[in-house]
């Protein structure tokens, strides 16, 4: 078992920009913690420094309290499931599972390899098919191969970088559900490298996004979802996404693209002061007044542009002409947010129930 904890992490490949820039992590004993963020911002980096397959440039990193920088990635007792599983094709099932047990030479007899690939097996419900090779199996049995081979090390933490993104969805939701089984039943530390929302929101204790190397916010999923410290998390996080709407300041109200809104005094207190806001309003928070079950909301006429039935819930796109006066924060935010804040139109997470249909003035 094992507490990791990142103090004030730098890398900087050879063009001497920082991959990951000034990260401190508490990562507890037994917690799983999921890395998140963009395709560069660092994320693989800083895994593969925990497990000593890349130079710390500066800062500390320590696992249960020693300071672990300069130790050999074999003398840190992690286990790491890549991506591309890295089995050995000419191995079976049950030697590739073995494989860790047999390069500690002499440290467990025949009997006790046994043991542990058999146990490892049948919690990953790879019993029949130990005499096969990684050639023979499904993409999510290979899967499950490479976690038997990381659990039979009794290592003191888990590291997974990207483990599901070969598999198509079913399979993903699938291993999604025996990975966090396998981890509570284990209780081993884990962190998870991931871009998948759906993987880091149901997987982690906690979820540290990144950006551009930069560690934006570190919390439990439920936090980054209701409290995103800024409009980055605000975006990244959920699906379809935030909707930032441009909107004017004005006495009591705010002006946005389909119409005014009163606000209270707490509000208004924080937009006092400002000419132009940006107002998140999360695609579920919008519903179709026609279903009468919105109360204590605002109501606007919209026209909807492209409708997208889902089965148990439907999105709506809603576009918008923003206001000259609101631009330049748009663009603003856009610089900002890497292309991804220009957004000129709304979403909305409809009830499935909703008859609005594509060009309904709604
Ligand atoms: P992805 O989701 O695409 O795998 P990531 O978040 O895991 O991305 P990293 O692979 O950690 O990101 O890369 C972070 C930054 O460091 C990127 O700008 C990348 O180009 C750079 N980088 C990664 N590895 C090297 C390397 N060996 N040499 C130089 N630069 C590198």
């Amino acid at each position: 078992m094992a507490e990791i904890v990142l103090k004030h992490i730098v890398k900087k490949y050879g063009d001497g920009f920082p991959a990951v820039n000034d990260v401190s992590l508490d990562i507890a004993d037994g917690e799983f913690m999921i890395l998140v963020g963009p395709s560069g911002c660092g994320k693989s980096t800083l895994l593969r420094m925990v497990v000593g397959l890349e130079d710390i440039t500066s800062g500390d990193l320590l696992i249960n309290g020693n300071r672990v920088n300069d130790l050999a990635p074999r003398d840190r007792n992690l286990s790491m499931v890549f991506q591309n599983y890295a089995l050995y094709p000419h191995l079976t099932v049950f030697e590739n599972i073995a494989f860790p047990l047999r390069l500690a030479k002499g440290q467990h007899s025949e009997e006790e390899v046994r043991d542990k690939v058999t146990t490892a097996a049948e919690m990953l419900e790879l019993t029949e098919h130990l005499e096969r090779k990684p050639s023979n199996l499904s993409g999510g049995q290979r899967q499950r191969v490479a976690m038997g081979r990381a659990i039979v090390r009794d290592a003191d933490a888990f590291l997974f970088d990207e483990p599901l993104s070969n598999l198509d969805a079913k399979l993903r939701g699938q291993m999604r559900t025996e990975i966090a089984r396998m981890q509570r039943r284990l209780g081993v530390t884990t962190i998870y490298v991931t871009h998948d929302q759906i993987e880091a929101m149901t997987l982690g204790d906690r979820v540290a996004v990144l950006k551009k190397g930069v560690l934006q916010q570190c919390a439990s999923p439920r936090e980054l979802y209701d409290q995103p410290v800024n409009l980055f998390v605000a975006g990244f996080i959920g699906s379809p996404p935030m909707n930032f709407l441009p909107a004017k300041v004005g006495d009591g109200r705010l002006s946005l693209p389909f119409g005014d809104v009163s606000i209270g005094s707490d509000l208004a207190g924080k937009v006092a002061g400002k000419d132009v806001v940006i107002v998140g309003l999360r695609p579920e928070h919008i519903k179709d007044a026609s279903l009468g079950d919105v109360s204590g909301g605002a109501t606007f006429n919209a026209t909807v542009d492209v409708t997208e039935w889902l089965g148990n819930e439907q999105y709506a796109y809603i576009p918008f002409e923003p206001d000259p006066a609101v631009q330049a924060m748009l663009e603003e935010l856009d610089r900002d947010l890497d292309g991804e804040g220009m957004r000129t139109q709304m979403v909305v997470n409809l009830d499935a129930r909703s008859r609005i249909r594509e060009g309904d003035d709604a």
